[in-house]
């Protein structure tokens, strides 16, 4: 019977950690209120002469497309 009652003891610890577990697991897949929304995806454009790919911001605009280094914006355009 001593065996029994332990035995219940150590069943309703262990069903206590898991749900504790779920409920962790639960709020951390959960977004937080106060998350602001995730950023604006960025666009990846191909430099016209190496095909080497970055943000549209850190491009630089050309005439015939948009470069990754003014080396190639001057090797494309003269
Ligand atoms: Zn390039």
């Amino acid at each position: 019977m001593k065996y029994l009652i332990v035995f219940a003891v150590v069943l309703v610890g262990i069903w206590f950690w898991r749900n504790n577990r779920r409920a962790e697991l639960r709020d951390k897949s959960a977004p937080r209120p106060g998350a602001t929304a995730l950023p604006e995806p960025t666009e990846i454009v191909a430099c016209a002469v190496c095909a080497v790919h970055l943000p549209r911001a850190e491009a630089l605009p050309g005439g015939q497309g948009v470069y990754c280094s003014d080396a190639h914006r001057r090797q494309a355009e003269g």
